[in-house]
């Protein structure tokens, strides 16, 4: 939520009432910026009332007359943040209590779409589950990476990976679509969500079931336990596709996924991710990856620039550029680099992001550039 010209986050207030927290002035592309909070708790029967207060502000002073400044994030920094929500706080006092005011009959209806799954009686402790987790290994780790857990007991979310090694990030047939909802249809509810990630969760699923569902992925390219680890690529179109791509991106993770195709070592990195744009506006979010890749020109050459230590979630970063860029074909020996730097510094159990926070970018910048990174110093 703050990568988004408008972000809110669902919370609790002091009683207990349901309300979310507002951000504005994120967004990756052209000139990337982390949103900031303008007010910690809004009742959620004034989102509409809040919502059209900003865009009223925006309306008011956004700099219209030019396409690269024409966004919520140009005008919050022109404003401060301070001074932007003095304005939207303002104008909300006009519709304040009216106006758009949401009535709790509309939450109530809106809950009533959603209304729970019937779970039944299934426990963590139920043999279909325990029984092969302890005895197939290629399940029990499908379960580790791709099976998060459910608040209602017995119940887990289930990743399908659609980042199989040798098919583009994202990617799935029609006939993985047509099992998609038959998996769905009888295993989660007939639920499916898709992630910004670029794979698809079944939301509630029984443990007792994974075995069985996870059969059926498997043998459909559907069950890669990647989710979170290196390969679970995030990847824009790029230049396969795009009219705007500066370079190609689909090639480049296709690299990257032959080249650490190996579940062991993937597993010991632990988590990490890696995402690629063919262009500067970002479709793939390369910003926030905790590795990023953009695709650049360079007199009519395609070349890719790194950045690291971007993040998004709690602890939400930009990354920053590592120094000169790189052709295609060197990109999987700089990931492995990088890797490499990673492993010799990082302390037990410490994950990538937290290792590069600790010791900064020099060490991986030495290790990628080498000699060439020293002499510029
Ligand atoms: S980041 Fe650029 S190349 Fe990739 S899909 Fe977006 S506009 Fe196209």
């Amino acid at each position: 939520m703050r990568f988004h010209d408008i972000g809110a986050r669902a919370r609790l207030g002091d009683e207990g009432e349901p309300g979310f927290e507002i951000f504005v002035g994120g967004g990756v592309g052209r000139t990337p910026m982390v949103g900031h909070c303008i007010k910690p708790f809004l009742p959620r029967a004034e989102l509409l009332n809040y919502f059209e207060a900003i865009l009223r502000v925006y309306n008011r002073y956004g700099r219209r007359d030019n396409k690269y400044k024409a966004r919520i994030k140009i005008l919050v920094k022109d404003l401060s943040v301070e001074g932007f929500a003095r304005e939207v706080d303002a104008e909300w006092r006009h519709t304040q209590g009216a106006g758009s005011l949401i009535p709790e009959s509309t939450f109530e209806t809106m809950e009533a779409f959603f209304a729970p799954p019937a779970y039944g009686g299934a426990r963590a402790t139920d043999l279909a589950f325990v029984a092969p987790r302890a005895e197939n290994r290629p399940f029990a780790r499908w379960v580790e990476r791709n099976v998060a857990p459910h608040r209602h007991p017995g119940h887990g979310i289930v990743t399908l990976s659609l980042k199989k090694t040798g098919v583009p990030p994202g990617d799935a047939t029609a006939d993985q679509m047509d099992l998609v909802a038959e998996l769905a249809e009888r295993f989660s509810g007939g639920e499916i969500r898709v992630s910004h990630e670029q794979n698809l969760i079944l939301p509630s699923v029984a443990l007792r079931d994974l075995y069985a569902l996870w059969e059926r992925a498997r043998r459909n390219g559907l069950a890669t336990p990647n989710i979170g680890l290196l390969t679970d690529v995030v990847c824009c179109p790029g230049g396969d596709f795009c009219a705007l791509a500066n370079a190609k991106s689909l090639p480049v993770a296709a690299a990257i996924q032959a080249r650490f195709d190996d579940l062991d070592y993937l597993f010991d990195l632990g988590p990490l991710e890696l995402n690629i744009s063919g262009c500067v506006n970002a479709c793939g979010h390369h910003h926030i990856g905790h590795i990023g890749i953009l695709g650049v020109d360079k007199n009519s050459e395609e070349w890719y620039q790194v950045t690291l230590g971007g993040s998004e979630g709690e602890r939400t970063r930009l990354g920053r550029v590592i120094g000169p860029s790189f052709a295609a074909s060197d990109i999987p020996e700089v990931i492995e680099r990088i890797l490499q730097a990673y492993v010799r510094e990082r302390l037990a159990e410490e994950c990538f992001i937290d290792t590069l926070e600790r010791i900064g970018l020099e060490p991986f910048k030495l290790t990628v550039y080498g000699e060439r990174h020293e002499a510029a110093h």
